[in-house]
């Protein structure tokens, strides 16, 4: 860009509002307190010191949908449960994500035969952003999958975000 070289004085920031909104929105990521079964240990030994989730910038845990961006779901979603998560869900501030953890949560897991009582996948009552597969996922990949949503939210443009609510508006 060289028509803005040697333009400004020396330690001025040039960028685009894209980039640094979604710096700032990548860099705190918010996830919701919400576990609903044994995947949920895995997404608790994050948020302790071995794997130490804040080195992301995401290890403030938030206790109310309302403060939250982020819904980790960790766990078996049975038909009961769906219809809470799906009210959680629409109770979180735009933008928000979802990151589906566990074979349960993917597609149904173990229960996916016989589990009458399993939602076979937890795509079926929200959008999901990133799945992480696993009975249990480790930590680890747990943490692989918050970088890919580091990734997309990168990559949103707001342009982008503004046609997709205008279309979800429509469809609403
Ligand atoms: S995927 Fe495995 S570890 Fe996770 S909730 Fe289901 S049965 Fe438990």
């Amino acid at each position: 860009m060289s028509w803005i070289e040697n333009r400004f004085e020396e330690g001025l920031i040039v960028t685009s509002l894209d980039w640094a909104i979604n710096w700032g929105r990548s860099s705190s990521i918010w996830p919701m307190t919400f576990g609903l079964a044994c995947c949920a240990i895995e997404m608790m030994a994050v948020g302790a010191s071995r794997f130490d989730i804040d080195r992301f910038g995401a290890g403030a845990f938030r206790a109310s949908p309302r403060q939250s961006d982020l819904m980790i779901v960790a766990g078996t979603v049975t038909y009961k449960m769906a219809s809470r998560l799906k009210r959680l869900y629409n109770q979180m501030a735009e933008p928000k994500y979802v990151m589906a953890m566990g074979a349960c949560t993917v597609g149904g897991g173990p229960y996916f035969k016989h589990g009458y009582h399993v939602v076979k996948g937890v795509d079926l009552v929200v959008p999901v952003d990133v799945y992480i597969p696993g009975c249990p996922p480790r930590p680890e990949a747990l943490l692989e999958g918050l970088m890919r949503l580091q990734d997309k939210i990168r990559s949103q443009t707001r342009k982008k975000s503004l046609m997709t609510k205008a279309k979800e508006a429509v469809l609403n």
